[in-house]
């Protein structure tokens, strides 16, 4: 329902409003969880295709809303982008799971853990000073770390992106492409950039199996992180069909609902100690 508030072109609608209310509520919720402990690191394993074991867990972000329930990042991320308060969410939530992999490690299960970075976290100037500090700070060897950055951090300022990710590399960390194929970008930052893992979107794998021409897809980017020598994630994994062809098609690693949802630190260790 729209209403014509005056003769211009002012219009006014109930869903503005409600979006503006929701917007509010949210940005209160990020403020909120910069300061106290409602901002949630939870943990998806990622297992090896061909045998099934523990290869890493990607971490995922949830603030913990006022009547308990975790709130998703797809509903606070973007306006977290839009006001840059991404950056000191995106660093308390490294300090986050960089406590929780110091523990890890002491109890003896160490796995990768995938950290999801913004493109605008990325091209900060402080994200690569606060990262190596935070590991130094943390005592966590960057081997332990895996950084998940989209396709959108490679249509702009690629000498800088370039520099950052060579030093990041260089320390040990591993890059991997998120949502790979869903960008729309040049494939020529392939060769030039230290890319370790391609991530299959879930968008592709979900199709597998009922069409054809996404098994096309997921074969052809599996095919070309092979001949690139880098690791092939297929993400969203739901069904034991999926897993078949996946395995079929040579995927490296697999992640998804068959294997477990993201969950709390203390079930990873309960179901996967070594
Ligand atoms: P993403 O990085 O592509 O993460 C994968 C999303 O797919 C996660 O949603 C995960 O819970 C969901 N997922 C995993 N397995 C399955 C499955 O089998 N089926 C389906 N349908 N979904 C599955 P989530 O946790 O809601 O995160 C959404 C997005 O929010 C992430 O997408 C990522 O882009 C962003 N995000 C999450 N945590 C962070 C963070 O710490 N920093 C930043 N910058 N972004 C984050
Ligand atoms: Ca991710
Ligand atoms: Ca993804
Ligand atoms: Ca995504």
């Amino acid at each position: 329902r729209i209403d014509i508030v005056s003769q211009g072109c002012c219009f006014y609608s109930e869903e503005m409003e409600q979006s503006y209310v929701l917007k509010k509520q949210y940005f209160a919720l990020i403020k909120n969880a910069l300061t106290d402990d409602s901002l949630v690191a939870l943990y998806q394993p990622i297992v090896d295709a061909s045998n099934g074991k523990l290869k890493a867990v990607e971490a995922l972000m949830r603030i913990n809303g006022e009547d308990g329930k975790l709130i998703s990042p797809n509903d606070f991320i973007p306006l977290a982008e839009e006001s840059r308060l991404i950056i000191p969410l995106g660093e308390k939530m490294i300090e986050l799971v960089l406590a929780q992999l110091k523990h890890w490690i002491d109890d003896g299960l160490a796995p990768r853990v995938c950290i999801n970075i913004s493109a605008i976290q990325f091209r900060d100037p402080s994200f690569v000073p606060f990262l190596v500090e935070a590991l130094k700070q943390y005592k966590v060897n960057p081997h332990y770390i895996e950084l998940e950055v989209t396709e959108s951090l490679m249509i702009q300022d690629m000498d800088n992106v370039m520099m950052d990710m060579k030093k990041l590399h260089e320390l040990g960390i591993t890059i991997s492409i998120d949502d790979f194929g869903t960008g729309f970008s040049c494939l020529s930052y392939l060769k030039d950039l230290p890319v370790d893992v391609l991530k299959i979107d879930k968008s592709f794998v979900s199709q597998l199996s009922s069409d054809i021409s996404q098994d096309v897809l997921v074969k052809t980017i599996v095919t070309l992180a092979q001949s690139l020598n880098l690791t092939s994630v297929a993400e969203g994994v739901e069904t034991a069909e999926q897993v078949d062809i996946l395995r079929q098609i040579g995927a490296s690693c697999l992640q998804g609902f068959y294997f477990s949802p993201p969950v709390l630190a203390v079930e990873i260790k309960d179901k996967y100690t070594i």
